[in-house]
């Protein structure tokens, strides 16, 4: 059996971009750490309270609460009450590192992050200090704003070619155009393209989602960046059907459509494909409905123990491409046991 790897499987310029700000990040997070340990004082008390000095045995005892008070110039000041010993609160830990919502799609990298102390916040309201690192997929300006205004620390790994969309999509609303968001629904890349695209706009995943009246008649298409072409050309299709004539800023990035060609070519050519990244990456997903279409035995994996040597009875040739958020090493692993399996 003859494995076959795609050109262009695997992690992105974005995705590799990200990761290694992140990595950095927590390498200086843990130094940081470290340094405020070594600067710390020690962890005795540094206000231990004052205790009652102990009653000497000859002490003459206490006035009972009833005898009436010495004059004033002999009675001693009331004594002023002890600090209580209650454990003071926490700061909160100003070398944190968030990152808002899992890097990247893919499982396995982010319980690695997670091991280097990276934690992941849903929104900007869970982090209370610290760095907070945009992802790829980018965000709305307003959630840049939170964080800064919260006196975070931000780091922006958006993707430049997503930048490149925001711009895309801010234009064309400048220019009086409604604009069609062509990608999932919900996405954080498309939620974050969707604020620079202007009140009006809509997202469309596919021609059924078209509403039967639209906004206007001028309408301005811009893309998530790893859609497939056939589904914008879907899209386009059926707005011309309606008569009009969208303008159209082709934002699927060059790095996904490189990969979906050379994934769409090999799935041609081979008996099994197997597509390896995280069932929550929509990118995986698209890039296994490509193979699909041109090779039925196509299979999306996560991991190398998922492999069923069923698959791949009589198969002479297996090829293998991976998603924008899957990392060279669990790609290799997929390869060595497909390997280790003839
Ligand atoms: S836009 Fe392209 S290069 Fe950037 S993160 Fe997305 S898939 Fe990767």
């Amino acid at each position: 059996m003859e494995v076959i790897r795609s050109q262009y499987a695997g992690a992105c310029y974005g995705v590799e971009r990200a990761l290694s700000m992140v990595k950095r990040a927590a390498r200086k997070a843990r130094r940081n750490a470290a340094s405020e340990l070594e600067g710390a004082p020690s962890t005795a008390p540094m206000l231990a309270p004052p205790t009652a000095p102990a009653a000497a045995p000859d002490a003459a005892p206490a006035a009972p609460p009833t005898a009436p008070a010495a004059p004033a110039t002999t009675a001693p000041p009331a004594a002023p009450a002890p600090p209580t010993a209650a454990t003071p609160p926490t700061a909160p830990d100003a070398t944190a590192l968030y990152t808002l919502g899992p890097l990247i799609h893919n499982p396995q990298v982010v319980e690695e992050l997670a091991q280097r102390g990276v934690q992941v916040a849903r929104s900007i309201d869970e982090v209370p200090a610290g760095v907070v690192v945009i992802r790829s997929h980018g965000v709305a300006p307003a959630v840049i704003a939170q964080a800064r205004n919260k006196g975070l620390t931000v780091i922006d790994a958006t993707c430049p070619h997503v930048s490149k969309t925001h711009k895309a999509a801010q234009n064309l609303r400048e220019q009086g155009y409604t604009v069609v968001v062509v990608g999932e629904t919900g996405h954080p890349e498309v939620e974050g393209i969707l604020a620079h695209a202007g009140s009006d706009a809509l997202v469309v995943q596919e021609p059924a989602d078209l509403p039967p009246v639209l906004p206007s008649r001028r309408i301005g298409i811009v893309v998530q960046t790893t859609q497939s072409q056939q589904t914008l050309e879907a899209i386009t299709g059926a707005l011309r059907c309606r008569g009009i004539e969208p303008k159209v800023m082709n934002t699927i990035c060059f790095a996904t459509k490189q990969r979906q060609q050379a994934a769409k070519k090999l799935a041609q050519k081979v008996d099994v494909m197997l597509v390896v990244g995280g069932r929550n990456s929509g990118n995986t997903t698209r890039l296994t409905e490509i193979c699909q279409r041109v090779c039925p035995k196509t299979f999306h994996i996560e991991k190398a123990d998922e492999l069923d040597p069923t698959w791949f009875t009589s198969a002479k040739k297996v090829g293998i491409t991976a998603g924008a958020s899957t990392p060279e090493n669990q790609i290799i692993t997929v390869v060595e046991a497909l390997e280790s399996l003839q």
